[in-house]
């Protein structure tokens, strides 16, 4: 793979160097010289091997103009994830921020794990993070554990699954474990928003088509079809800017969206938190707490985020687009990738529970 700009995906001009872990959030959590675990090298001779790296030695290439255009969202997002740590309220314009930047994040991992493992997945990267803030639905999971010490951990971005599509993250800072979930149209539908049916691959490009249909307009409980295991706090915010998406104003210009956005412009939906089974939705101007009821065990957290992330990973493949009209070449490409990503899943909650 071509060393190109994270952000853009074009030769770096002006060349920088791009921390996907953010220095401050490094300096934050311990020595910014320390080592860190980043998985397993998968093309050592020997088999696989642990990777150690410096976390401020996990620098990626960009443009010196990319690098700038999100020194302003960095700047942004540092006050808020204290705040977060340190159990205070935050705005919501701000969980959509941060939001914006766990996109900025994962895709970052992505592309990055992606160069270092000399794209093991053989994935064609055809979006960058300039094209991926933002734009599908998306949910964070809040937890907490007993730790004192600092640390800094990511978790799920080294399976064949988040090659594949980068989808779910956990980011670990000191005792607060964040879950980051992102998936086309993931809330849309029993949300009440316009949703799509019939969303398919096209066989000549790598692009996916659906239909459009007209939203119910009231919100289904639960959100999720999937029983949510974590014991923390989750929020949901719909999106509306991504490419799909585009002429299909009509279908959007409703008051029901509206009424259920925080900038109905910019296509950001409002932030809904979820309860046991109660939604409670906030909008512009709101403060939520994020901070969890329930304090786990670090060490089973530790274990059982490992064992939740795979989980997620593999409940979303569900959602990946319908290859009826692809050829059977085509088909059978796709079908063994994802399935061998569910099953080298498979494999690694079965590890982790034996830990448990
Ligand atoms: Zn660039």
């Amino acid at each position: 793979m071509a060393k190109t700009c994270i952000f853009c995906g074009e030769k770096p001009s002006n060349k920088t160097k791009e921390h996907v872990i953010p220095q401050w959030l490094i300096e934050l959590t311990g020595n910014p010289n320390r080592e860190a675990f980043l998985g397993f090298i998968k093309h050592h001779e020997d088999g696989f091997k642990d990777r150690k790296y410096a976390f401020d030695q996990f620098t990626f290439p960009a443009c010196d103009t990319c690098n700038n255009k999100y020194a302003e969202l960095e700047g942004n997002v540092k006050p808020i994830l204290l705040k977060v740590l340190n159990e205070e309220p935050v705005l919501t314009e701000n969980i959509s921020t941060l939001l914006d930047w766990l996109d900025k994040v994962r895709i970052g991992l992505w592309l990055g794990m992606n160069q270092l493992d000399k794209n093991y997945a053989n994935v064609d990267p055809n979006y960058h993070i300039n094209t991926r803030i933002g734009q599908y639905d998306r949910m964070l999971i809040v937890e907490k554990s007993n730790s004192t010490n600092s640390k800094l951990n990511l978790g799920g971005i080294d399976t064949l699954s988040f090659a594949l599509t980068p989808s779910v993250f956990v980011l670990i800072v000191n005792n607060i474990y964040i879950t980051n979930i992102s998936f086309m149209f993931l809330l849309s539908r029993r949300l009440g928003f316009p949703y799509p049916t019939n969303m398919h691959l096209e066989p000549d490009h790598e692009r996916v088509r659906c239909t459009f249909v007209k939203g119910r307009e009231r919100i289904m409980s639960p959100l999720l079809r999937k029983p949510l295991k974590e014991k923390g706090t989750f929020i949901f915010q719909p999106m509306f800017r991504g490419g799909l998406i585009e002429g299909l104003d009509d279908d959007y210009k409703t008051e029901y969206v509206k009424k259920h956005s925080l900038d109905f412009e910019q296509g950001i939906g409002n932030i809904f938190q979820s309860n046991e089974n109660n939604l409670t939705e906030y909008t512009k101007g709101e403060t939520i707490n994020l901070t969890p009821h329930h304090t786990h065990n670090d060490r089973e957290l530790f274990v059982k985020s490992a064992i939740h992330v795979c989980e997620w990973q593999n409940w979303l493949t569900q959602f990946i687009p319908n290859t009826d009209k692809l050829t059977p070449i085509q088909k059978k490409f796709i079908k063994s990738r994802f399935s061998t990503g569910v099953k080298v899943n498979n494999l690694l909650i079965k590890h982790h529970k034996s830990l448990l």
